[in-house]
């Protein structure tokens, strides 16, 4: 396309030699009246053509667009190509967001798409149907507002996404979903909703056979074991030379016992989608408590008790299932005094890290390697398993501990290095976390 300003002064240029040759036959001002009339009819054409071209703006129509003359010419047909490649383009757009709506509804999964407040920009038909949303009317509310799930809205404020959250339907009490959320490097985030019902009955027969056969074997294991005390107690029942079969019969049935308590505690945490209770635990008397359990086990394990030092901030409580909490603390902390040679120290504190709260072990033990720590808080995972036995342990101090955190929106954080020692974190969400406001002496 030639230059605009090449053609407007090569016009100019000859405009300027016809007038002057014009005032040389003729008077100067004929020629300035020749000189303008052409002026005029310069302009004049470039706006008739400016405005054929604001028209065509108003219904920019490929097939009404001028030709043009001129400069117009060049510039109509390259506004042609501009307008051919944007509708080309257009096209392909509409191509990608069908085949990305088909790909999106074909997944059984309901997906969501949150702004960074939590508000609904965007959701297939099957989160439609499964939380009973509507796009059209629901579009840019917050989602707290339509899943008023108390739990649901601890998860999303709290912000850590490592596990799933499950959800019971409001409108069917028999359906559950799980929810995961996913966060977006443009600070939105994804929410998968998984229709979990037909797992979930699978599962729960899972966990209701393994309560069952716990059940069914407690007693007979008590009655066994009475038998076997009470033998080994009435002098001359049992002959010398049997004893010690009758000793290790009775160590077994206790450990078979003791396996079977936490096996129907998990199944019981496990099938336990109720929220916890939400009583204020008092964590400066159940610190305590723990404590003197620890010096008991270490004492009765190793006759030389620990250093247990507690470190509280009595200023601070927690919401939740004090039954529940006492268990997982204790478990971690009687696993500090069974991983630890005698006389090692470790340390149990309380604190609050911003508006969290934090309890944490630290024990100066064997220490356990990296590849094992991802794996500690499966049933019956065990880094040492001859360990695990010899002071009582059942594999699954640590799963019922991951239960009972995810039950209170809790994270467990564990770090460690052989010979050294380990430290178990775990990190309570701000909706747990009560701030008290007179201090107690810890
Ligand atoms: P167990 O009854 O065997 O202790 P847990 O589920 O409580 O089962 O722990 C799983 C495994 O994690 C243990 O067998 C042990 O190997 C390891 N473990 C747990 N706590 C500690 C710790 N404080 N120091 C070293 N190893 C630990």
């Amino acid at each position: 396309m030639p230059d605009i300003r090449l053609k407007a002064l090569f016009f100019i240029c000859v405009l300027s030699t016809v007038c002057l040759f014009i005032w040389l036959i003729s008077t100067a001002l004929i020629a300035l009246l020749v000189f303008a009339v052409g002026l005029l009819f310069y302009i004049g054409g470039h706006i008739s053509w400016l405005h054929k071209l604001q028209t065509w703006f108003k219904n920019p129509d490929l097939n009404n667009l001028p030709e043009g003359s001129g400069v117009w010419e060049g510039l109509f047909a390259t506004l042609l190509k501009y307008e051919r490649n944007n509708i080309n383009n257009q096209k392909q757009l509409n191509a990608a967001l069908e085949r990305f709506n088909l790909t999106a509804n074909a997944i059984p999964d309901g997906l969501i798409l949150l702004s960074p407040n939590n508000e609904i920009e965007w959701c297939t038909p099957n989160a439609e149907a499964q939380l009973g949303l509507d796009l059209k009317t629901d579009r840019n509310l917050p989602i707290v507002n339509l899943v008023r799930d108390r739990l649901f809205i601890a998860h999303l404020y709290n912000e850590d996404y490592s596990e799933p959250f499950k959800l019971k339907s409001w409108r069917n009490p028999e359906v559950l979903y799980e929810i995961h959320l996913i966060a977006l490097a443009t600070k939105q985030k994804l929410m998968i909703c998984r229709d979990m019902t037909q797992l979930e009955k699978v599962d729960s027969m899972r966990r209701d056979f393994i309560a069952n056969v716990s059940h069914e074997l407690r007693t007979p294991l008590t009655v066994v074991g009475g038998f076997l005390e009470t033998l080994s107690d009435t002098e001359g029942a049992v002959p010398d030379h049997f004893k010690n079969y009758f000793n290790l019969m009775s160590e077994q049935t206790f450990r078979m016992r003791r396996i079977i308590e936490d096996l129907l505690m998990l199944s019981t945490i496990e099938s336990n989608i109720d929220e916890p209770d939400d009583t204020e635990v008092d964590m400066t008397k159940l610190m305590k408590q723990i404590q003197n359990d620890a010096l008991g086990l270490s004492q009765s394990l190793y006759k030389i008790k620990h250093k247990i030092e507690l470190s509280i901030d009595s200023e601070l409580n927690i919401l939740g299932a004090q039954n529940e909490l006492q268990s997982a603390f204790t478990n971690l902390v009687s696993n500090a005094v069974r991983y630890t040679p005698k006389g090692g120290n470790i340390r149990i504190t309380w604190s609050a890290l911003n508006d969290q709260a934090i309890f944490s072990v630290i024990d100066s033990g064997i220490g356990i390697e990296q590849q094992h720590i991802h794996r500690l808080t499966e049933r019956f995972y065990r880094v040492d398993r001859g360990r695990s036995r010899e002071t009582g342990g059942t594999g699954l101090g640590l799963s019922i501990v991951k239960h009972i955190l995810i039950r209170h929106q809790a994270k467990l954080e564990i770090t460690s290095e052989v010979d050294v020692g380990s430290t178990f974190c775990v990190l309570f969400p701000k909706t747990r976390v009560v701030k008290k406001k007179s201090v107690v002496e810890a």
